[in-house]
């Protein structure tokens, strides 16, 4: 990815188990994708790897923690270094949620805007704070997870070992669980949608919940980070638009603080499937503005 942006190589591939298998696949992934960038008249030589990664992983040491998603070689595993030694780069790395609040913030729905709050509704919920213009951290860089806002303290349980939280109730594994518990059988969460559409009552009934859990938080949101904007994006959130975020914009209007209420626009993320190549462009150009220690 150059400066400004633009793409200029790209390869996808199987996440393959372990650690150092992952490691392997991204040098060669990364190499390959340098060789086609390098016919183009505008290739640089790469200065910096950025590196978005399923969380909850340490920013400041680039570390992953303990995902529950992946293999325990991955657990405490140093990855930025791993990959950056292999490529000869200095590396940073940040939780995908974050990469891709900053992604909107440089070339997305969130150009120009120093205070906004970015959530991803998809399998699971997530999401990023930006305040003046900082990604907010917090003392052990796990800060905005957004997905574990309690929604109903006599809800479901959340896949954290939490009742009611947001996740429960409107992420894809929520959704899914939510139609298994209903008698529905094994669905994800866009056939419980299209069931939705063609009548389904219990259908309608859970993804009726989803949304309006997602409304609760958004109150929640902007009484508590007094956002300007309130980006969602994820495939929940691309496949169900103005569905999902109306309720939402209605009961910031009706619930929330008048005057956070006034400024907020609630609307979709800009960037799609390469908002992780864009952000990760983000975090690198961000990563040496820290004064602080920042990565
Ligand atoms: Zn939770």
């Amino acid at each position: 990815v150059l400066r400004d942006g633009t793409l200029l190589g790209r390869r996808a591939v199987r996440t393959p188990r372990t650690a150092r298998e992952i490691v392997a696949a991204c040098a060669e992934g990364l190499s390959a994708s340098l060789a086609s960038a390098a016919e183009s008249s505008r290739f640089e030589q790469p200065t910096a790897l950025g590196i978005s990664a399923p969380g909850p992983l340490d920013p400041y040491r680039g570390v992953l923690l303990d995902p529950p998603n992946l293999d325990r070689s991955l657990w405490n595993y140093p990855l930025a270094q791993r990959i950056g030694d292999q490529l000869g780069v200095s590396a940073v790395m940040a939780v995908d949620t974050h990469v891709a609040a900053l992604a909107e913030g440089s070339f997305g729905a969130a150009v120009g805007v120093p205070d906004f709050v970015y959530m991803t509704v998809s399998t699971g919920v997530g999401g990023g704070v930006v305040s003046g213009g900082r990604l907010m951290l917090g003392a052990d860089g796990l800060a905005g997870e957004l997905g574990h806002l309690t929604i109903d303290i006599n809800g479901p349980v959340c896949g954290c070992g939490a009742r009611g939280h947001l996740e429960a109730f409107s992420s894809g594994m929520g959704i899914s669980k939510a139609a298994r518990e209903a008698g529905l059988g094994e669905m994800e969460a866009r056939e419980v949608a299209a069931a939705e559409d063609a009548g389904n009552r219990l259908a309608a009934e859970i993804m009726g919940r989803a949304r309006a859990a997602f409304a609760a938080a958004a109150v929640s949101v902007v009484d508590v980070f007094n956002p300007s904007r309130f980006i969602v994006g994820g495939g929940i959130a691309f496949a169900q638009g103005d569905r999902l975020l109306e309720p939402a914009r209605r009961a910031v209007r009706d619930f929330g603080y008048h005057r956070q209420a006034e400024r907020v626009q609630i609307m979709l993320a800009q960037l799609g499937d390469d908002v992780g190549l864009i952000g990760a462009l983000a975090l690198v150009h961000l990563a040496p503005l820290g004064d602080d220690g920042y990565l």
